[in-house]
């Protein structure tokens, strides 16, 4: 998988914008395993959050609510392309996007 800074190419959804999300939630998108979906609330219009896992959201906020630094280099930051990014959102909330 390649990517680019600030735009990506979605075998799914094509030329897109990108989110940026802890490794976990990249992970568990492609394992099915719901690990909880916390994005930041600094831009409440953001059609693309930038998300956490349960679990790095608890180091997040353990790091003083830093989303850059060492927390960063904790969550292994990858990104998804906006559409895979609500994919991943409905999922690890709770639903069921691929019905
Ligand atoms: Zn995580
Ligand atoms: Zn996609």
């Amino acid at each position: 998988m390649s990517s680019t800074p600030t735009r990506s190419r979605c075998d799914l959804h094509g030329p897109s914008e990108t989110a940026f999300v802890c490794q976990h939630i990249a992970r568990g998108l492609f394992h099915r395993e719901r690990v909880g979906f916390y994005w930041t609330d600094e831009d409440p219009d953001d059609p693309n959050p930038d998300a956490l896992c349960e679990a790095c959201e608890e180091c997040r906020i353990k790091a003083g609510g830093a989303w850059v630094g060492s927390a960063e280099k904790h969550q292994r930051v990858k990104t998804l392309c906006a559409g895979c990014d609500q994919v991943a959102k409905t999922f690890h909330m709770g639903g069921d996007p691929w019905s």
